[in-house]
């Protein structure tokens, strides 16, 4: 059975937990090195960067996770999941836990729109926009070259990103009814969790 992890230390990650169910995966919610044993996948959830990274810290899971990454497991982080990933946040001397090769400013949408919705096209979940919910978000200043852009906003600015088995979102899919970005995390954990079954024999 494929487990999907969610990281449960600060943040909203009930309503992952939940949209995960919804589709049908187990899931467990991470919060000690333990928990992270025997889990295929990790999302890290939005909710402030700060707090989470001092918890990952305090309660040892940054080995656990990192090593999880380093294995090829796929990992996806909303929001402040994202800037959780990101190699480089500007105002930050060090990463968070620095696996994807973007650069990101937070809260970078200005007060004035603090919060704002809007539909965009992902083609990679098919022809519908996605309804994407930005709150406080930070922005991807710059992807590398590994970085394939599944998404952006009308001016050019990526929103969605995917680099091998990592997935980040600067905006949340867990605040909607539409699975579809769920569905997409959950068929690259199974895919991966097969193909390294099969790589075990
Ligand atoms: N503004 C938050 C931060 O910088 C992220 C916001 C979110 O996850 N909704 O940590």
């Amino acid at each position: 059975m494929t487990i999907v992890g969610v990281l449960a230390l600060q943040g909203d990650f009930a309503e992952h937990v939940a949209l995960l169910r919804r589709l049908g995966a187990e899931t467990r919610e991470v919060r000690l090195p333990s928990d992270v044993t025997g889990i295929h996948g990790l999302v890290l959830p939005g909710g402030e960067t700060t707090t989470i990274s001092r918890l990952i810290d305090q309660y040892g899971l940054r080995d656990p996770i990192l090593s999880m990454a380093r294995e090829g497991a796929p990992l996806w982080g909303t929001c402040a999941g994202l800037i959780a990933m990101a190699r480089k946040t500007e105002g930050r001397d060090d990463p968070v836990l620095g696996l994807m090769d973007i650069d990101i400013e937070r809260n970078a949408y200005g007060r004035q729109v603090d919060s704002f919705e809007t539909e965009i096209d992902v083609p990679a979940l098919g022809e519908a926009r996605f309804h994407a919910i930005f709150i406080r978000a930070p922005r991807i200043q710059r992807t590398g070259p590994e970085v394939e852009i599944l998404a952006r906003l009308e001016d050019g600015t990526a929103v969605a990103v995917r680099q091998g088995a990592l997935l980040g979102t600067s905006f949340h899919p867990e605040l909607t009814e539409d699975p579809r970005f769920h569905a997409y995390f959950l068929r690259t954990v199974k895919e991966r969790e097969h193909s390294s079954r099969v790589a075990a024999g």
